[in-house]
């Protein structure tokens, strides 16, 4: 009984994991033949020979939005695709430096040795 239901667990496994490898290798196929072969940013041409430096980017980053219409997509060669991620990364540290140089500046505030001094004189 339960040597029966271990083996439609492992088919059960089997075809989930099937059936994604198909999805994020269907996204790739399928935008290939919506786009032409040119990378977005440096309009490099690819063939055959060199496709496998063609990558699919995700315009908002998010890999498992694949809208059929190809709207999310971007074919861009390996080089602009580091970068374009490389852009969002630093774009990120810059928030949070941001965000750490606010309460520093209050602590330098004039008023805040005054009233000490005020303090002291009474
Ligand atoms: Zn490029
Ligand atoms: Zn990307």
């Amino acid at each position: 009984m339960s040597q029966i239901d271990n083996n439609k667990l492992d088919q059960i496994v089997a075809d989930a994991r099937r059936n994604a490898d198909t999805r994020s290798k269907g996204y790739r196929e399928i935008s290939l033949k919506m786009y032409p072969w040119v990378c977005g940013r440096c309009a490099r041409e690819f063939t055959n020979a060199n496709v496998s430096e063609l990558t699919v980017h995700h315009r908002d980053h998010n890999h498992d939005n694949n809208p059929q219409d190809g709207s999310n997509w971007e074919l861009l060669c390996v080089y602009c695709h580091d970068n374009e991620h490389q852009r969002q990364l630093e774009a990120r540290s810059e928030h949070g430096k941001g965000k750490d140089a606010k309460p520093e500046a209050a602590t330098h505030s004039p008023f805040a040795d005054l009233k000490s001094l005020l303090g002291k004189k009474d």
